[in-house]
């Protein structure tokens, strides 16, 4: 009889998350160790697309999920400076369509979700990992806190800043792409409902654009923009931002956008941060899954879904092949790269449609970069059925 090796997981976020509760879902018990002393967050939204829903249903936290979602009806896109809608991208069809309707959550309360999966006694607070070792038949962890550990397996998911990736690739520093974001969160109930309408809005204007949606049943409203700009000077990423100049990045704002920038208090500003698509996603007995592995910008909101894709996939190898996990994990880097790279390749498409605002230009096609047909082939993908197989990637993957 052989006996499962012992797994440990670098990184409590969405993705790490999400694998404990799917190998957990597939018998094996696995220990996440995670740097912050305590799961969660900055305030944050975060959306989750169809196919990924349909992932974290198939893990057994369908419920979990349902309870912490809003569900968007829709994305209504609008001129920055002149209010005029753009386009609407109609989310009545989702569902039937896609078989799970497209979700906003809380970042918090998402990854409470995920939490109510896995076993909480093997969840390792304030373990911020600082040197990994491949021994004969296993790997080496070491912990700031002086703390050693030995597993049979590694899932690195500790984020776009991997200490693993580190580790085993060397100094591939992610660079700067010339992009940052603001993101705040107001009360819902400072927002009169004709400065937003449900679901998801977005405001497109030149090198920029701003989007606004609901959470918690419409407690609360997520603000996150993203714009060009080459003056990120900070070395941090994510660090405390001044209202007055969030304000100031949205000169001359149509109404409905002005009283969502005049309601907020506070606001955190992010350097978007990105390395080119790699095949390098782990060796032997350490598998990189999540921004560890294919950290991408927020365009297409694939970051997390992606994670959750991994974290279903890799589960099922390991289920399937439990006498040789290390040709498992070459199974997963098999089927998973090529979709992950096709879907980094579309991400990074849509910000180049949408920034490039002209007065005169064509706004309506503009707009519909990101339509539900052109997220058809990513929100379509059926990880529960076609888990073991190569998906097929479509020609309009390609940037422009
Ligand atoms: P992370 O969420 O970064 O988690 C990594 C974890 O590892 C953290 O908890 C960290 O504390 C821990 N860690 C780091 N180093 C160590 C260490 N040395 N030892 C132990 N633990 C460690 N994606 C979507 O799907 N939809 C969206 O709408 C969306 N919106 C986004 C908006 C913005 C502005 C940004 C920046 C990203 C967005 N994303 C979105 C992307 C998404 O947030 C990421 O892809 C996702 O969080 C990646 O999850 P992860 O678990 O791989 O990494």
């Amino acid at each position: 009889m052989t006996t499962a090796p012992s797994i440990a997981i670098v990184g409590g976020g969405l993705a790490g998350l999400a694998a404990a509760a799917a190998l957990a879902k597939s018998g094996f018990a696995a220990d996440v160790f995670e740097a912050a002393p305590q799961l969660g967050e900055i305030g944050a939204g975060v959306n989750v697309s169809p196919q990924a829903i349909r992932v974290l249903r198939a893990i057994g936290l369908g419920e979990n999920v349902a309870a912490a979602a809003y569900v968007t009806p829709g994305v209504l896109t609008r001129d920055m400076h002149s209010g005029a809608t753009l386009a609407y991208r109609d989310h009545a069809n989702v569902e039937a369509r896609f078989g799970a309707p497209v979700c906003s959550f809380h970042r918090a309360d998402l990854l409470e979700a995920l939490a109510r999966g896995v076993d909480r006694g093997r969840i390792h607070l304030g373990h911020r990992l600082i040197a990994i070792k491949e021994e004969t038949v296993g790997v080496a962890l070491r912990f700031a806190d002086g703390v050693t550990h030995h597993a049979g397996l590694v899932l690195a998911a500790d984020g776009i800043h991997s200490q693993v990736r580190r580790a085993l690739y060397g100094d591939d520093h992610p660079s700067y792409t010339g992009q940052m974001v603001w993101r705040a969160l107001i009360p819902g109930a400072s927002v009169p409902a004709a400065a937003l309408e449900p679901g998801h809005v977005q405001w497109l204007g030149s090198g920029r654009h701003f989007f606004a949606y609901y959470l918690r049943s419409g407690d609360v409203v997520n603000l996150v923009t993203q714009q060009d700009t080459e003056q990120w000077v900070e070395e941090g990423w994510s660090i405390p931002g001044e209202v007055e100049e969030m304000r100031a990045s949205f000169p001359n704002p149509e109404p409905r956008l002005k009283v969502l920038l005049d309601a907020v208090t506070r606001c955190s500003k992010w350097g978007l941060f990105l390395r080119p698509p790699t095949e390098h996603w782990g060796r032997g007995r350490i598998q990189l899954i999540g921004d560890a592995a294919h950290a991408m910008l927020p365009n297409a909101g694939q970051g997390a879904a992606q994670g959750f894709e991994d974290a279903y996939i890799l589960a099922r190898w390991l289920a399937a092949m439990p006498d040789d996990p290390v040709a498992a994990m070459e199974n997963f880097r098999r089927v998973r790269i090529p979709r992950v790279h096709g879907v980094q390749r579309r991400s990074a498409a849509i910000v180049r449609a949408k920034h490039d605002y002209e007065l005169q230009g064509e706004n309506t096609a503009r707009a519909k970069v990101d339509a539900v047909d052109a997220m058809a082939w990513i929100w379509g993908y059926d990880a529960v059925n076609d888990w073991d197989k190569v998906p097929a990637e479509p020609a309009i993957a390609q940037p422009h």
